[in-house]
């Protein structure tokens, strides 16, 4: 039986009728700011305007709508579009009292994109369509001026063949080119009119050639294929790519605005130009912008011709400068925000084509938030939300000079903000001493290991082959605030000879090299740097950031610097001491490695004895810093292979002294090493032996490490402070670890306060690394104060992924993919790693409703990251000392969303720098 029922065509009509009612076509006196998502950014401000009475060239808008249900047809424009757009047209040319394609009194229109996100310069527009060759000629005899109107023609052909026809654009620029050429001139502006006329034909012609037909002499089919092609133009690759690195929806769609054009290219007394109402570089309140006399908009972007400042305009129309002055002052005042606006003078009459939230520099951004909050433009939470978090770390650090040239050898992960310029050198040890010798160097390895350490501290910046952002050169480098670049997988270390090859460059010890952290580029020689650009603006932002926020900021340092450094960025203790960092430089490597190698306890005590008193040094250096601050301190983490040489480096030594070596004691003494070694390798070290499976095995690591930690708050409380210990076991999977490990830290707690007479209160906790470990919180919180979420190791468990290697493999190709949205080891995997942290917080805290919970992964210093882990209720995060400003303000922001309920809209605030 058929489904097909009176009563289901009956439907089906009044669905169809009701349909080709539909609004598509909006003027502007109906829309308003608030309608961006329907009208576009820029229809929703072009209608703003004109109800705001700033004069605007009239027009109307096409909704977002309209593309959407265009581009979900296949190309086909919904019912009662052009309907609706040849009404408007007929209003628009009541308004204007001109004919669209009627030479006696020709209206030309432009056709522009505009999405509710700025997107700038990703989508198309085209330019004076209503000119065909009957209109042409009879507006040159209205304008008297010819030459300008074979120039909008010819302008007209290209952008049409490019961005309707989607033909090579270059032939059509190639045309024009070659009529400068023969004319000897060089401004677009001294072509003449016969040489336009010439031009026009050529590319006519062209058109023809390469379509098979006639250039559209039709106006109206000109427009209804403009607007088409506007439709299309969401969905560019440049578009789509621009989205994507932007975290902008696929399904938003962009509006087209049909305007009256107007033009800036009709003699001396036009112009266009663009300006901001104040400067987007440094922030200053003053109107700064730039225009080109005689010139279309399109002139003045492209940066063929130098333009003028706008304050040059103000000699010779001082009356228009007046007026772009006052509409400049009354659109910052009415949107509260710095405005970027695109105006016209034609026939000295000025009209404003576009206004939007301009875009600013990271400096510029804290600068106008606080100077906005003292003109009591905006408040201090709106101010709070107008600086990106993660653009304020760029304020911290040295840049590579934006207006030096550059040569960029290879890309790698941006693993540590900053610039750095030094002679590459391939080996830690060499590296420290040229730096004793007055040198500037830059560590290549593939990779780090604990044992570099002295050469990263020595080096200007840390340059490796292999690993991910949270890999040891990675974090080592973040938390001494050096530029890493990591995972550069294109270049190719040869450690042997010394030199390093990339796309057929190679690279030498000694040579120059720059690197960019932020931006992850490796640059061939030495590219000048700027000071970071900090000033008391920052101080104001981040003090309101921490009235606001309710998450605590902790830093994860494990040094005095680092935590001096952490004080001065406001943290508010340390969420992690990795005290196997604590371990590293030559000598006390060595004596690790004696603690690693001994045969049984005693020896293995003995050489644990001659780290005690290090270890208290370091633990009072920390807890001194941080004085009546929380400093959660983790007993040892790394699997202990970490500490002995690497088997292929030790294998080449051996073969190496025995060709040229005849001690036989240092042939023995090598050979016992790499036995050990080879006892020591396992085939997945990051789910060996490591973590608290170490203080288990090995007791009396962790019992000196303990209390070395009790020894250092002891001597401090004698000299009249506050230490605050924190011990933190770091990988637990069950939760009779912790209670066996308790009773020792215990133990050793009550040792030192029988010998020191001193009680030293301390907190136990717990990181939360494992999915066992967060799937049996609520158990695991019984017996402990606290849990820390060490979410590296969360999501390379949780995801199953390695966290050093599949940065740099297959991870970005999942990103460009699709497969998955962000890196999950920046950015929180919220539907697999987030759903276990909120089921532990959860859990926890049902089990101890007095359970403290932070974060110490990397996680803790993301800006996303930290608006989830807000939501799902932890105390703290903790990150590296130069991430704590980022963390303060994207914890305020969390709140601010939460108070305001918009936690989507805010996200694209992060678009709003350059
Ligand atoms: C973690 O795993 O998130 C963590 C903080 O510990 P580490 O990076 O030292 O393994
Ligand atoms: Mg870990």
């Amino acid at each position: 039986m058929s489904i097909y029922t009176y009563e289901n065509r009956a439907v089906a009509e009044v669905r169809v009728a009701m349909k080709s009612q539909k609004k598509w076509v909006y003027t502007f006196r109906e829309g308003s700011r608030e309608m961006r998502q329907l009208l576009g950014g820029k229809g929703a401000n072009l209608a703003e305007m004109y109800n705001l009475e700033i004069v605007v060239p009239p027009g109307f808008i096409i909704t977002t709508e309209a593309c959407l249900e265009f581009l979900k047809n296949g190309g086909k424009l919904p019912d009662g579009l052009k309907e609706q757009v040849i009404e408007k047209m007929r209003w628009l040319e009541r308004q204007t009292g001109k004919k669209f394609g009627d030479p006696s009194s020709p209206l030309l229109v432009s056709v522009r994109s505009g999405a509710a996100v700025s997107m700038p310069g990703m989508m198309d527009s085209v330019l004076n369509l209503g000119l065909n060759d009957d209109v042409v000629k009879a507006l040159g005899a209205l304008t008297d001026d010819e030459r300008f109107v074979y120039d909008a023609y010819r302008r007209l052909i290209t952008m049409f063949s490019d961005v309707v026809m989607r033909l090579d654009r270059k032939k059509f620029d190639g045309v024009f080119e070659t009529a400068k050429d023969e004319e000897g001139v060089e401004r677009d502006s001294e072509v003449s009119a016969n040489s336009l006329k010439g031009v026009v034909e050529k590319q006519k012609e062209l058109y023809r050639s390469l379509t098979g037909s006639d250039f559209p002499s039709e106006a109206r089919k000109q427009l209804i294929t403009a607007i088409k092609a506007v439709f299309n133009s969401w969905n560019t690759r440049r578009a789509r790519t621009y989205r994507k690195l932007q975290g902008i929806p696929h399904d938003m769609g962009t509006a087209c605005s049909v305007q009256t054009m107007v033009f800036g290219n009709l003699g001396r007394d036009s112009a266009s130009g663009v300006l901001f109402t104040r400067n987007p570089a440094n922030g200053d309140k003053k109107m700064y912008g730039e225009f080109l006399f005689n010139a279309q908009g399109e002139d003045v972007v492209a940066g063929l011709t130098t333009p003028l400042s706008i304050q040059d305009l103000r000699k010779e129309y001082s009356e228009i400068y007046r007026q772009l002055s006052e509409i400049s002052d009354r659109l910052e005042r009415h949107y509260r925000d710095m405005q970027d606006i695109e105006f016209t003078m034609e026939r000295n009459k000025l009209f404003i084509l576009q206004t939007r939230t301009g875009k600013r520099t990271p400096a510029a951004a804290v600068k106008m938030a606080v100077d906005m909050v003292e003109e009591q433009l905006i408040d201090r939470e709106e101010a709070l939300m107008r600086v990106n978090p993660d653009q304020i770390e760029k304020l911290l650090h040295k840049q590579i000079d934006p207006k030096a040239s550059k040569t960029v050898l290879a890309k790698g992960l941006p693993a540590s903000p900053g610039a750095a310029v030094g002679a590459v050198v391939f080996d830690p040890d060499r590296a420290e001493q040229l730096v004793k010798d007055g040198e500037r160097v830059i560590l290549v390895r593939p990779e780090t290991t604990p044992e570099d350490i002295h050469g990263i501290a020595a080096s200007q910046g840390i340059l490796t082959s292999r690993g991910g952002m949270t890999s040891h050169a990675a974090i080592v480098a973040r938390g001494i605030g050096k530029p890493a670049v990591v995972g550069c997988e294109a270049i190719s270390i040869d450690l042997k000879s010394r030199w390093f090859t990339v796309n057929g460059v190679s690279v030498s010890e000694g040579e120059t090299i720059t690197l960019d952290g932020l931006m992850g580029e490796v640059i061939r020689g030495e590219v000048s740097l700027i000071e970071p650009e900090v000033g008391s603006g920052l101080g104001t932002i981040l003090g309101w950031a921490d009235e606001v926020k309710r998450l605590g900021v902790m830093a994860n340092a494990d040094t005095k610097a680092d935590a001096e450094k952490a004080l001065e960025l406001g943290a508010e203790g340390i969420g992690l001491a990795r005290t196997e960092h604590m371990f590293l430089g030559i000598d006390r490597v060595r004596v690790v490695r004696e603690m690693i190698l001994a045969r049984d306890v005693e020896n293995r005590r003995q050489a644990l004895e001659k780290l005690l008193p290090l270890q208290v040094e370091d633990f009072k250096d920390l807890l001194r810093v941080m004085d009546g601050r929380p400093v959660q301190i983790r007993l040892l983490d790394p699997p202990l292979h970490e500490f002995l040489p690497n088997l292929e480096t030790l294998l080449e030594e051996i073969h190496e002294l025995e060709r040229t070596s005849s001690d036989l004691g240092k042939r023995r003494e090598k050979r016992e090493l790499l036995k050990s070694v080879r006892r020591m390798r396992e085939a997945n070290p990051m789910l060996g032996f490591r973590v608290c499976r170490l203080g288990i095995v090995y007791p009396e690591i962790y019992e000196t490490q303990s209390r070395a930690v009790f020894l250092a708050a002891s001597e401090l409380k004698k000299q009249g402070l506050d230490p605050k210990p924190e011990i933190m076991i770091p990988g637990t999977i069950h939760r009779t670890e912790l209670t066996y490990l308790k009773k020792l830290v215990d133990r050793a707690a009550d040792q030192v306060r029988e010998e020191t007479g001193v009680e030293v209160a301390y907190r136990y906790g717990t990181m939360i690394e494992m999915p066992r470990a967060a799937l049996t919180a609520g158990e695991i919180a019984k017996t402990v104060d606290f849990f820390s979420f060490g979410t590296n190791d969360l999501t390379q468990t949780t995801l199953g992924l390695s966290r050093d290697d599949s940065q740099g493999t297959f991870l970005p190709i999942y990103i460009e993919k699709g497969i998955m949205r962000k890196d999950p080891f920046r950015t929180l995997d919220l539907d697999g790693v987030g759903k276990l942290i909120e089921m532990a917080v959860d859990s926890g805290r049902l089990g101890n409703p007095a359970l403290k919970v932070g974060i110490c992964g990397e996680h803790g210093g993301d800006p996303d990251s930290i608006t989830f882990l807000h939501r799902a209720g932890l105390d703290t995060v903790s990150c590296s000392p130069f991430r704590v400003p980022v963390a303060r303000l994207a914890a305020a922001q969390a709140q601010i969303d939460e108070m305001r309920g918009t936690e989507e809209l805010s996200r694209f605030k992060a678009i709003q720098e350059i």
